[in-house]
């Protein structure tokens, strides 16, 4: 069922909430929560994001709060933290609490704007792994910021701390085929996916060794299925920056794949100075417990008055933006049967 726009303003809360470590130069996460008769749903598209593709977003928070989430296979997903693009010790000190309160052993790293501090940062989280006697993996995420040239730089120097994949090394997709004939990282494509106009044509088969899946960017749980189906490379399930909220559609997407053989990027919660949800959605042990996360009462308030009445106004406008491309896609979708 699709829901008129009107229906969706209705249940419609702006929230703003702060972020213990800047990411992606923010300092506060933004957005709507949707509230449908099948529950809470999210729509936060970041600003660089245009309508067609926070329309995809849009249709993921409609799949949580109107739709269904496909059936799940399993109840925990495996996940791996994550090391924003800050200074080395406060890297090692963030890896070392995720290693220890959260258990986990595999860590994504932001790399891509300076060799020298990405080696630190990436020898401060390879320490926090050894100290705490874990075996731990490591992978980056370069965010498309090297050229190959620097990539290739970058990469021969980093691999000896044990790299599990680089994550959209270059901005073009043939440099990447390139940097994979020239280093023996394996490489893991996100931008060109979620930024495609169109992410279930995308087949990198041959081309890339991983294909990082984000359900928020994609359209929601289904969506993820059908690009992991026409991807034709093994997939990693990876969250936005999401509140509990937008990570329970991405735990149901990597709940219900049949094939998930990595961690899943959906340990961003310790990046919130507090979630919207409760319990927040926090690994213990490594792991995230695959339900549907609701917003608790208080912490929504709170965030529902932390956003300002511009950004609310601001947030609506965005979403109506979305919903006319949103429809577009659906009808799209309904012709082609
Ligand atoms: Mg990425």
């Amino acid at each position: 069922m699709t829901p008129t726009l009107d229906e969706i303003l209705a249940g419609a809360i702006p929230f703003a909430v702060p972020l213990r470590v800047p990411f992606r130069g923010l300092h506060v996460r933004e957005g709507m929560l949707i509230k449908g008769p099948s529950g809470w749903g999210e729509f936060a598209p970041f600003d660089d994001y245009d309508n067609e593709r926070a329309g995809r977003w849009l249709g993921a928070a409609i799949e949580a709060s109107w739709g269904t989430w496909p059936v799940s296979i399993r109840d925990s997903i495996e996940v791996n933290a994550i090391i924003p693009d800050v200074d080395s010790s406060r890297a090692g000190l963030l890896a070392r609490e995720t290693i220890g309160e959260c258990g986990c052993s595999t860590i994504k790293v932001k790399v891509g704007r300076s060799l020298a501090d990405d080696e630190a940062r990436v020898v401060a989280v390879r320490d926090a792994l050894d100290s705490a006697g874990v075996d731990g993996k490591i992978r980056l995420d370069a965010n498309a910021l090297w050229s190959l040239d620097q990539a290739i730089t970058s990469l021969r120097r980093l691999r000896s701390y044990g790299i599990e994949y680089v994550e959209q090394p270059c901005a073009d997709l043939n440099d990447m085929v390139r940097l994979r004939s020239e280093i023996d990282i394996p490489v893991a494509a996100d931008e060109v996916i979620r930024l495609s106009g169109d992410p279930e044509s995308v087949n990198l088969t041959g081309l890339v060794d991983y294909a990082i899946l984000k359900p928020m960017t994609l359209g929601g749980a289904h969506a993820t299925l059908r690009v992991a189906q026409s991807v034709g490379v093994p997939v990693v399930v990876s969250g936005s920056l999401d509140t509990g909220v937008g990570l329970s559609t991405s735990l149901a997407a990597a709940a219900s794949l049949a094939d998930l053989p990595l961690a899943s990027g959906l340990g961003t919660g310790t990046l919130f100075e507090r979630d919207l949800t409760d319990p927040s959605v926090l690994p213990r042990d490594g792991r995230i417990a695959v339900r549907r996360y609701s917003p608790d009462l208080d912490s929504l308030l709170a965030a529902a008055d932390a956003s300002s009445d511009e950004r609310a106004t601001w947030w609506r406008e965005r979403l109506g933006a979305a919903y006319a491309s949103y429809e577009r896609s659906a009808s799209h979708r309904r012709v082609e049967g």
